[in-house]
């Protein structure tokens, strides 16, 4: 594990800023449905309009743990899936990457959930990334970290979080356009809960002949964490 030093001989343990660790279903992505444990990080730049976890922006929110009182809280929990969420985890990189490192180590498949403004080239390839390219909606679409593209591949996974249609068009364009794509694993077209609704979303994929597959938030339907 990587860790700090403060003086030579002396060294401080790797600490994150931890809101919550929990087990719940899976609700996003191609592993929708499969029990997993959480590692909700706090603080994020990225200021959404349609936020759904605001309890997480503010990087003083929650404790401080070290990362091996993380894992080993991660462990207890028994589950073999595991995501880093926020948050933006990517505001707390090394400590993310001391984390992976030991969750991957131990057997765990590890998920990352990113806001899509942050470098994601120096991670562990085993972490398979979920990253979101804002969209105008969003009100941070200029924010995309456009290196990404082209580092994410087939253990990766890309989601645009749609507020209505313009979004939708934005979004689908954007597909169209960006060839790097073709290379991760899945792209999701997700609304936002309370703005537009998943059946006219399915409509417009499938008049399109599906630029993105539908992703509805599983844990939203269920009323779970
Ligand atoms: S990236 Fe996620 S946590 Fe950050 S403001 Fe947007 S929705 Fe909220």
């Amino acid at each position: 594990m990587k860790e700090a030093a403060t003086s030579p001989g002396r060294r401080m343990p790797m600490n994150l800023r931890v809101c919550e660790i929990f087990r719940s279903i899976q609700g996003e992505s191609t592993r929708a449905g499969q029990p997993c444990s959480f590692v909700r990080l706090a603080g994020c730049d990225a200021g959404c309009t349609y936020c759904d976890t605001p309890q997480a922006q503010d990087p003083a929110a929650g404790r401080d743990m070290t990362v091996a009182s993380v894992a080993a809280a991660v462990t207890d929990l028994g589950e073999s899936l595991v995501e880093i969420t926020g948050g933006e985890p990517l505001l707390q990189r090394d400590g993310v990457a001391a984390l992976a490192a030991r969750l991957l180590d131990a057997g765990c498949t590890v998920m990352l959930e990113t806001n899509g403004c942050h470098d994601v080239s120096p991670l562990d390839p085993r972490i398979e990334i979920v990253m979101d390219v804002k969209t105008p909606g969003s009100g941070v679409a200029k924010r995309l970290c456009r290196a990404n593209l082209d580092v994410l591949d087939g253990n990766d996974e890309v989601k645009f979080v749609l507020t209505g249609r313009e979004d939708y068009l934005w979004a689908r364009e954007f597909v169209a356009r960006t060839p790097q794509l073709s290379r991760v694993r899945a792209i999701h077209f997700s609304p936002v809960w309370e703005t537009l609704p998943a059946a006219a979303l399915a409509a417009w994929l499938r008049a399109d002949g599906g630029a993105a597959r539908l992703a509805v938030q599983l844990h939203k339907l269920l009323g779970v964490q």
